[in-house]
């Protein structure tokens, strides 16, 4: 390598591995860029971990189990209650990095770390929620209880579009269960993960509860079959994911994986009219469409069909710059990868007959010519059979159909087979109630756009949005890190006589 490429490489950070409580440098020899990818400039190189460092991270979470598993419940919320301090105190520095290495807003990049930070606020009063159940004189001096216990090494795998929201989403409520972790995030964006790592340390948890590890397939799929792991959660694409679970679950460990999607808006025409365009087009185009609860296909209903111009116009003043601009609306897309693909689906879609309203197509940001960008895009007219209908676009691409009816928009909705989110906007009760009752998606806003339930609830995507009974936070991943111990005791009182020998199933 000629000395001034050495001398620019030698000054690219690379990013660590955690492993044991150490911050580590990977020897591997597979490295990967970390690209602004509104600049293009290289921010980091992410190592692709040995088989060693993977099974020093898991090895080391095993070890750590066997003391962390009997730390005093108040104790591992102490941990957790430190961890949402700092937290909160970086919050500005983690979304600046967030936004540099992922290219979303700034102020959005601000709300990845704090619908992250509101699961660790959760998880400092996991003592209520991992409690048991208890009912005495089940039979004569018989009483059951059930206690949930943790289960062990839990691995955690997630996507690039939530670098800091969806990791904690994941090991403070495993940890704080009494569970040792290894995260792998995405290669693409795995700075953010790191600063929360480092916080995490700050914060208390000892070595080996936490483990950071990096790569891609082979990471994923040495964790997935690993003898002493015992729980996989994923976040990330479909295709991945049914990957992800099977071979999890081929292995004996229990999966949750959350998935992709396409997600309906219905606008019916008695909706509040701005108040819904701005919705559906906050929604549609916020962090460049790369939100698994974008709303990518809006459902006019009747009269609301002529509100086309409407959305288009405010599709259209949205400003598209580098994430850290003032009044920045949306960022690039992740890669150039991403970016060439929502570009070769566009092409489909006007290839396909459906009619493009607005191109977001060969839009020039200045000050930033390389960046991934693609502008607002609405197409209308979209029908079932179109790959821009078919396909998670994950872009700011947002796809327009028309029904008479609710009814009709209902059937339209649940005949696609994604169920992650739906939303409807309405003025009506009647119609917001009928929408809820008969709709097949597992989260559903009224007159909300983006139905992200916060942490007391749990994220609760469906069909085949998701593999898996139990979804991530709230009581449903306590359930998933933890497991169910039911207990049946008697105790005899001195003075009670044992009578005959029992020979049956029943208590007495
Ligand atoms: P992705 O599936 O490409 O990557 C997710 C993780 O899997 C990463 O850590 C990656 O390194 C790993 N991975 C990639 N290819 C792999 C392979 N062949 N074998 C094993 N592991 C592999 O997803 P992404 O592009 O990072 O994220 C976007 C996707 O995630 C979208 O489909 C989006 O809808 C989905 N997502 C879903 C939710 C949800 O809650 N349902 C939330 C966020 C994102």
């Amino acid at each position: 390598m000629a000395a001034h490429l050495q001398a620019v490489a030698q000054a690219v950070p690379n990013v660590k591995l955690l492993i044991n409580g150490q911050l580590v440098d990977s020897k591997t020899t597979e490295w990967k860029d970390v690209v602004n990818p509104a600049t293009q400039q290289v921010l980091a190189r992410v190592p692709f971990a040995t088989p060693e460092e993977l099974e020093a991270a898991v090895s080391s979470a095993a070890v750590a189990y066997r003391t962390w598993k009997n730390t005093p419940v108040g104790a591992r919320m102490r941990v957790m209650l430190k961890l949402q301090e700092l937290i909160r105190r970086d919050i500005k520095k983690l979304a600046e990095c967030l936004t540099h290495e992922q290219g979303k807003t700034l102020a959005d990049a601000e709300g990845d770390v704090f619908r992250g930070l509101e699961v660790v606020e959760h998880a400092c009063s996991v003592g209520s929620i991992q409690m048991g159940e208890h009912l005495e004189q089940v039979a004569n001096g018989v009483d059951v209880y059930a206690i949930r216990q943790p289960i062990g090494v839990c691995v955690g795998i997630t996507p690039f579009n939530f670098p800091a929201m969806i990791p904690l989403w994941m090991f403070p409520m495993a940890i704080v269960c009494g569970n040792t972790f290894v995260l792998k995030p995405s290669e693409q964006d795995p700075m953010t993960p790191m600063l929360l790592a480092a916080l995490a340390v700050e914060a208390g948890v000892p070595p080996g509860v936490l483990n950071v590890v990096h790569g891609g397939k082979t990471a994923v799929d040495t964790l997935c079959t690993h003898a002493d792991v015992r729980a996989v959660s994923f976040v990330g694409s479909t295709h991945v994911g049914n990957h992800v679970y099977k071979l999890a679950s081929t292995h004996g460990k229990r999966a949750q994986c959350m998935m992709g999607a396409k997600n309906h808006a219905v606008v019916l025409p008695d909706a509040s009219k701005d108040q819904s365009l701005n919705a559906l087009v906050g929604a549609g185009f916020g962090a460049a469409g790369q939100r698994c609860m974008a709303i990518s296909v809006g459902v006019l209903v009747g009269k609301a069909n002529d509100w086309i111009p409407d959305i288009v116009a405010k599709g259209k003043s949205l400003k598209v710059t580098c994430g850290t601009e003032a009044g920045a609306d949306l960022g690039p897309l992740i890669s150039k990868a991403a970016h060439a693909r929502v570009l070769s689906l566009i092409e489909a879609g006007v290839k396909e007959g459906a009619k493009l309203e607005l191109d977001g197509r060969g839009i020039r940001v200045p000050g930033y010519p390389d960046g991934n960008f693609v502008g607002p895009t609405v197409f209308s007219g979209v029908k079932t059979s179109m790959t821009i209908y078919k396909e998670e676009i994950f872009g700011p691409v947002l796809c327009l159909v028309s029904v008479d009816t609710l009814d009709e928009a209902i059937a339209f909705i649940n005949a696609n087979p994604f169920g992650n989110g739906t939303g409807i906007f309405t003025q009506s009760g009647a119609a917001a109630r009928k929408f809820q009752y008969e709709v097949d998606v597992g989260q559903v806003g009224i007159n909300v756009p983006i139905p992200v339930p916060v942490p007391y609830f749990s994220f609760t995507g469906s069909r085949g949005s998701k593999l898996g009974d139990l979804g991530p936070y709230g009581k449903q991943v306590m359930q998933f890190y933890t497991q169910a111990k039911t207990i049946t005791a008697r105790w005899f009182d001195d003075a009670a006589t044992a009578g005959p020998v029992h020979t049956t199933i029943s208590l007495k």
